[in-house]
């Protein structure tokens, strides 16, 4: 759509208008009483920033009309895309239809065709229909119903005059999400959906989040576009690179440059990118190779093993006792190959050391043995998962030498 992607959306006709800000808007007393997380405005943040949209606030708001009505009239002063979760219930408190017609100033009014709908969804399961639930058949003038094909709570989708988008969508995530990704994110989409942007996630081990500001440096963790920041996750110290189009510069462009100084800085400690897991960059290694492996670990709790999951790869996977671990770490690597006919054994060894893990891994395989030492931060549960990164880490480091190297027979 040629018109959506004009670059002065002031001046853009009412149907021409990009969709490039949103709100977000979760309602629910149980969301401020904190009795249930907000995770649907996570799911949709997620979502639309994938699409270049900027959300330029997420509010929970409790179940007071004057609340919801404040939060809507705001957004629609000030951003493209409103959307809000929940209170599309049959009861008093559900109360976002009525905020979002006094918003718009309109009337809500029975709509026939969702009447009929929703009557015939209670006489299906031979339940009497509660009056009170008429309320889900409502739509005002300027709203088109979105279906919901698991639930009784259709959503708003509204035009405003000027260009301006609201959605509204029920509170149960198992409603909510098929509702987006089904019928309203293709509409938004060809309605003309945020802008030209480049985002991608580089992950690291080996490493903590403060260090790695620290080697990237304030200015640029600072800057506005790209926007680039670190995240520290349970598997990965994340650094992500988000690039918008600028003027005559392309994002791709300003991704470009942004992760040249990223990469020079961190790109040794890289392991993968974006939606990557261990399990996954570990198992696309395995395949390439035609490999499988044989994993014991001992001290760690079975963080190993609880970090590479039910991979196919992993042919078998033991944790010892202290006692059955008492010998050199590469001796074991090398019983756990032999014993099981796998082509890599992989042995994990972790024992807290002061306030710190110390960790042990050995890996044999057709290369021979290699192993390494090292001291995780932190003790306890926190340490012994940081030991079984470590395993990850150390086994995904052979495998790319082993890629490079060509591969050798297996066995
Ligand atoms: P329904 O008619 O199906 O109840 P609704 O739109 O009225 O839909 P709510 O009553 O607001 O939904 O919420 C129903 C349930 O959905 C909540 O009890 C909670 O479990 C879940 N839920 C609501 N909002 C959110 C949210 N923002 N994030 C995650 N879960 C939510």
């Amino acid at each position: 759509m040629s018109e959506s992607r004009q670059p002065n959306h002031e001046s853009a006709s009412p149907e021409g208008r990009p969709l490039r800000t949103a709100a977000l808007l979760a309602v629910g007393s149980e969301l401020t009483v904190g009795e249930t997380r907000d995770t649907n405005s996570g799911d949709l943040a997620r979502s639309l920033s994938r699409h270049g949209v900027e959300i330029a606030w997420i509010a929970a708001l409790p179940d007071v009309e004057t609340s919801v009505i404040d939060a809507l009239s705001d957004a629609l002063r000030t951003v493209d895309l409103v959307v809000t979760t929940g209170g599309l219930g049959p009861t008093p408190d559900d109360l976002t239809r009525e905020a979002i017609a006094a918003a718009v100033e309109e009337r809500p009014a029975v709509d026939p065709d969702l009447e009929r709908w929703l009557r015939h969804l209670f006489d299906r399961r031979g339940i009497a229909f509660p009056e009170t639930n008429l309320k889900q058949a409502w739509l005002v003038p300027s709203a088109t119903a979105i279906p919901n094909e698991r639930g009784t709570a259709p959503g708003w989708w509204i035009d405003r005059p000027d260009g301006r988008v609201v959605v509204a969508l029920p509170g149960p995530p198992g409603e909510m999400r098929p509702m987006w990704e089904g019928w309203v994110l293709p509409r938004l989409t060809e309605r003309g959906l945020g802008q030209e942007r480049v985002t991608r996630t580089f992950r690291l081990a080996g490493i903590g989040e403060s260090a790695v500001a620290a080697l990237l440096g304030e200015p640029l963790l600072r800057a506005e576009n790209p926007v680039v920041a670190t995240y520290a996750r349970a598997d990965a110290v994340d650094v992500r690179i988000s690039a918008r189009m600028d003027g005559a510069r392309s994002a791709a462009e300003l991704f470009e440059a942004a992760a040249v100084v990223v990469l020079a800085a961190v790109g040794n400690l890289v392991w993968g990118h974006d939606d990557d897991t261990w399990p996954g960059v570990l198992g696309r290694e395995m395949a390439a190779l035609g490999w499988t492996a044989a994993l014991v670990e001992a001290g760690t709790g079975g963080s190993t093993m609880r970090l590479l999951g039910d991979a196919a790869w992993l042919t078998s996977s033991r944790l010892l006792a202290p006692t059955e671990a008492d010998a050199p770490i590469a001796g074991l690597a090398d019983q756990a190959r032999r014993a099981s006919g796998a082509t890599v054994g992989l042995a994990v060894r972790a024992a807290e050391s002061g306030e710190d893990t110390f960790v042990e891994v050995a890996a044999c395989g057709p290369w021979g043995a290699r192993e390494t030492r090292q001291t995780a931060f932190l003790s306890g549960s926190e340490g012994r998962r940081r030991a079984g990164i470590a395993a990850a880490s150390f086994l995904n480091g052979i495998l790319r030498d082993e890629q490079t190297a060509g591969g050798r027979s297996a066995r």
